[in-house]
């Protein structure tokens, strides 16, 4: 998908330019010591990932909380680390809360004024979603590809809370529906933290999009767990059917991803179609991934059906009624109805589930087909987080902050959230409206990230009253994965017109440029050309690229230490 390259980004620029740097080794020293004491105490906030944790829930969830917090050195009365200055509360610990929160500590910070950070985050992972396909082939493991937040954090002083958002009550409200103060994050379990600054990031979820019977039939595939159930039931797949047919809905990065990496495991031993809507894959990716993914898709066997709309998902044999009710439902209220096991084969009771699913199509003209697949994979789209979990009155989240129709949290050029003077809002649960003419930023890692370095940064200005910086996008070039060894990446490159002259012309250079995975054709966006890359060159710099990204350094180590194991 859209890439996460190598930039220097913001930070680099603007950090580098204050003498910014990360914190002294000697505190360091002292931090880890804490933190593995920290570590032990802090299972009573479900840092260990239980699930179940010592706030226990309603009104003494909350005491419980701040009694296991202040017995945690690190901790802290006020539910962050050490030190007197302001509380900085992190809702969300991805591409957007989690590396704000790096960055945070790389700040050099006048006396007193150094945040005292707190990350919640409803899993007890970080999930670098851009190598959730590795997850499936086999190319990566767990811990490179969704490592656990306090083996992350063990280096930082940020203390982790691991608990489900509920709600957030900002204090000192405004007349407009805003806030000029702080507030409390309350937990579903019923802890509490409260905050001097909120920095909301709780991302996006896969949604349904109102079809029937998607979250009964169907397998998303954007988190930690959506993989593992996916690599389960291909396993299960593998095992026990001849020749599985394969659905995969949704013709953008992550649907066209999906489909390679299935049909690359699974190769020669199913039947693979990828259904789309529009009238091509990738509508909005530049041509030269588009045609590198096309190929790719063809010699991996993955059929490609166009302006399909899905009307409706069924169980082999279930009637009509049975296929849900058609709101528009979040991926974590995904039932998907494969359950797995020993036991019969008739799909009910906890056996293996090897009834087929039935996928209702529709083309423009109205014509239908009905297709029958053992695997249903939807990577129809997402919605905001805030969008998301409105469906779905067990996941309700209360936040007290303006929306626009798509879910999305609006915010201005700043990222600070409208009306409300001490929320920061990034990643893909927000819009930014401060780019007039700007169309609206896709949903992106790469979005996410270099957001975190402005927020960080304006965290920073606006508790040393300084100016805050408007946040400027650098699109840095889209890359997507084709399989274990092979890849698209187009880079926004400008390439001069009588370069792409004798490129283009079959000359030797144009020939040793094809063969090593080099393109200079297509157009960028639909303006100017690009360089796209394709095959192994491709696969090996994407990889280089997501090592870059890493979100500390210490990961960057262990993940760089997997993949020479394995081979990059
Ligand atoms: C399969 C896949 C592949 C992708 N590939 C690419 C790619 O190649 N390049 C690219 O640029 N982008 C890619 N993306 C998109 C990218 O991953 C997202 O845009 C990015 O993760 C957004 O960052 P975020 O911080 O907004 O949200 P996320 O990274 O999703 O983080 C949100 C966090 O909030 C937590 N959370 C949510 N609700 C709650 C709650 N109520 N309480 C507590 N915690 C909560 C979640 O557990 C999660 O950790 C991909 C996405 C998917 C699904």
């Amino acid at each position: 998908m859209a890439a996460v390259a190598a930039s220097g980004g913001l930070c680099a620029a603007r950090c580098s330019a204050s003498g910014a740097q990360r914190a002294g080794s000697a505190s360091r020293i002292d931090i880890r010591s804490l933190w593995s004491r920290v570590a032990g105490s802090a299972k009573h906030v479900g840092i260990s990932g239980s699930g179940s944790n010592g706030c226990g829930s309603g009104s003494s969830g909350r005491r419980a909380l701040s009694v296991a917090c202040s017995a945690a050195p690190g901790f802290g009365a006020a539910g962050a680390s050490e030190g007197t200055g302001p509380r900085v509360c992190i809702l969300g610990g991805g591409f957007g809360g989690l590396y704000t929160a790096v960055k945070l500590e790389s700040l050099i910070w006048p006396r007193g004024t150094k945040p005292r950070v707190t990350l919640i985050d409803q899993s007890d992972r970080f999930v670098f979603k851009p190598l959730l396909y590795e997850l499936l082939s086999g190319a990566a493991s767990e811990e490179e590809v969704a490592p656990p937040f306090a083996q992350l954090l063990a280096p930082y002083p940020v203390t982790f809370v691991q608990g489900r958002v509920a709600s957030v009550q900002p204090e000192h409200a405004t007349q407009d529906g805003g806030s000029t103060g702080g507030g409390t994050v309350v937990l579903a379990d019923g802890g509490s933290v409260p905050y001097d600054w909120l920095v909301v990031s709780l991302g996006a979820e896969t949604s349904t999009f109102g079809v029937p019977g998607v979250k009964e039939s169907a397998l998303p595939f954007a988190t930690f767990q959506d993989a593992q159930r996916v690599n389960e039931r291909l396993t299960l797949l593998e095992q026990r059917v001849e020749y599985p047919e394969v659905v995969v809905v949704g013709g953008g990065y992550a649907g066209v991803e999906l489909a390679a990496v299935v049909a690359e495991r699974l190769r020669g031993r199913a039947r693979i179609k990828l259904i789309t809507s529009t009238d091509d894959i990738l509508p909005q990716s530049p041509q030269g991934n588009r045609e590198t993914a096309k190929r790719a898709l063809q010699d991996k066997g993955v059929s490609i059906l166009t302006d399909a709309q899905v009307m409706e998902l069924r169980r082999a044999g279930a009637p009509a009624s049975s296929s849900g009710s058609g709101g528009e439902e979040a991926s974590s209220s995904f039932s998907s109805g494969y359950s797995s096991g020993s036991g019969s084969s008739s799909g009910g009771g906890g056996g293996e589930d090897l009834a087929k699913r039935l996928v209702y199509l529709r083309d423009r003209e109205g014509q239908q087909e009905i297709l029958e697949a053992d695997i249903v994979l939807w990577s129809a789209g997402q919605a905001p987080v805030t969008k998301a979990a409105a469906a779905d009155a067990q996941r309700q989240i209360a936040l007290p902050f303006g929306t626009n129709a798509r879910g999305a949290m609006q915010t201005d050029a700043t990222l600070r959230v409208l009306r409300h003077q001490r929320v920061f809002a990034l990643g893909d649960v927000a819009v930014s409206a401060g780019g007039r003419e700007q169309p609206p930023l896709p949903a992106t890692a790469q979005v996410a990230f270099q957001q975190a370095d402005y927020v960080a940064w304006n965290l920073w200005a606006a508790i040393n009253n300084k100016p805050l910086l408007s946040f400027s996008y650098q699109h840095l070039g889209d890359m997507m994965s084709l399989g274990t060894t092979s890849g698209a990446v187009t880079l926004p490159i400008p390439v001069p017109p009588p370069l792409s002259a004798v490129v283009q012309s079959n000359g030797p250079l144009s020939q040793l440029l094809r063969v090593a995975g080099v393109k200079l054709s297509g157009s960028y966006g639909g303006s100017s050309d690009g360089v796209t890359l394709e095959g192994p060159l491709a696969a090996a710099v994407r990889r280089a690229a997501y090592l870059y990204r890493q979100p500390t350094l210490e990961q960057q180590l262990r993940v760089a230490g997997g993949w020479a194991q394995v081979g990059f």
